[in-house]
């Protein structure tokens, strides 16, 4: 009877409260290698709480002053078989106003859990990012891609990346920002290099090494064209032929800071270039602009003394903004170590990423139009590694209806991807990098 009762009394007060409390916008999902995000959209901000559980690992989420309903229910289909963490998800109502979330998980993770406050076209956000416990090495990954990719290649580039991944291991070497994880175990370097010949030596100061980084992507699309293309898919349809391509030239290597559709923040971004020791960092957009009829391609550099236009500035700002739509946890954002890079000299930096930056426009202005026929500059946060070239390659105007056109059309992919690789490979026969022993 007392049992009915009670029952009854939560009955009553739960639909005003509810009424007032969250209601579920949307519940999404982006599982990649680096990490798993969940967001969970509600039009009033939510607070939970988490827990790991072991045996068989998993993640207990509780969600406090929401129902369960229909919104919420959709994440359990939300988990793709090749989510590297999560196996599945159970949700129910646990308490009254607690919803429970448990995420099935296929190894034992550091979760991360923040809010993000409504920005762009979202309400307010509740994040779990899952990462890994061990992050993996990303020259390490390069040399396994190597290898699968080219299995008769030479045993001596072979080691002559096992000789790189010991150097970026010895101690002294300055450490880029570090991920919002505890460094990596000492433990996970491979053998020992053998002592170097003469002949290695000369192939390691011959393997260039491109990152490749295709805007936006998860929690942040970048721009949508008038059809609904998306600026992060295209991108990275970009960025991937374009990687395949320059695997394809000889002593040439390109990696990706995003191989999938998931949110990477700005200085990650650089963070993994210079991980790699890249010679050359390519950043690929197609963004939108005020003015529907803007079009052509257009290259950018860094600046230090304010943009070269009013374009320049402005396209900065957008992508500079990036951050906040994609959704960083701001409790682990090394601001410090963010701002003593920017203070770093740029000047040599900026002067190479204007001759290849060059070289990259002639190319694809035989593709399509230019909307600049010099490359311009201006404060573009994520081409601010110190000691690498770096370009932000507008592709085209999305928000222009045939651009967004040509930008679906596989064969202007190709044409564009063609004439980027060109580029690249002509800048690199006029200004070979110097040995990559370069000073530590
Ligand atoms: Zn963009």
């Amino acid at each position: 009877m007392r049992l009915q009762r009670r029952s009854l009394l939560v009955l009553l007060l739960t639909p005003p409260l509810l009424a007032r409390g969250a209601g579920i916008v949307g519940v999404r999902m982006w599982p990649a290698k680096d990490y798993t995000r969940v967001t969970i959209e509600s039009d009033t901000l939510l607070v939970a709480t988490h827990a790991l559980v072991t045996d068989p690992p998993r993640l207990v989420i509780d969600v406090q002053g929401i129902a369960l309903d229909a919104g919420l229910r959709e994440l359990v289909g939300k988990v793709r078989p090749g989510d590297p963490y999560v196996a599945a998800v159970r949700v129910g109502q646990y308490q009254a106003q607690v919803v429970r979330l448990v995420l099935d998980l296929k190894q034992p993770v550091l979760p991360q859990q923040f809010t993000l406050e409504p920005v762009a076209a979202y309400r307010h956000r509740l994040v779990f990012d899952l990462y890994p416990t061990e992050a993996p090495d990303p020259l390490l990954a390069l040399v396994r891609e190597k290898e699968a990719a080219e299995a008769l290649a030479s045993q001596a580039i072979q080691d002559a990346l096992g000789e790189l991944i010991a150097r970026v291991d010895k101690p002294g070497m300055p450490q880029p920002a570090a991920p919002p994880l505890p460094a990596p175990k000492p433990s996970t370097t491979p053998r020992p290099p053998p002592p170097i010949t003469a002949e290695e030596k000369r192939r390691i100061d011959r393997l260039i090494i491109v990152a490749l980084d295709p805007g936006h992507g998860g929690e942040d699309p970048g721009a949508i064209g008038p059809t609904g293309l998306r600026e992060k898919d295209v991108v990275l349809a970009i960025a991937l032929q374009l990687r395949d391509h320059l695997n394809a030239m000889p002593g040439m290597r390109a990696m990706l800071t995003r191989e999938a559709d998931f949110f990477v923040p700005l200085n990650e971004r650089v963070n993994k270039a210079r991980r790699v020791q890249a010679d050359l960092f390519v950043s690929i957009h197609a963004d939108a602009f005020t003015r529907p009829e803007a079009r052509g391609a257009s290259v950018y550099a860094l600046s230090t003394k304010g943009a070269s236009s009013t374009t320049a500035r402005w396209m900065a700002q957008k992508e500079n903004a990036a951050d906040l739509v994609g959704g960083v946890n701001l409790k682990v954002a090394d601001s410090q170590v963010m701002r003593a890079m920017l203070d770093m000299s740029t000047t040599a930096q900026i002067k190479d990423s204007l001759v290849v930056g060059q070289e990259v426009l002639q190319r694809i202005g035989h593709v399509g139009q230019l909307h600049k026929r010099r490359v311009e500059q201006a404060g573009f946060a994520v081409l601010k590694a110190p000691e690498i070239p770096s370009i932000l390659v507008e592709t085209a105007f999305i928000s222009n209806p045939e651009e967004e056109a040509r930008l679906r059309d596989e064969d202007f992919r190709r044409d564009l991807v063609d004439a980027l690789a060109t580029g690249i490979r002509r800048y690199f026969a006029k200004n070979p990098p110097l040995a990559r022993n370069r000073p530590l």
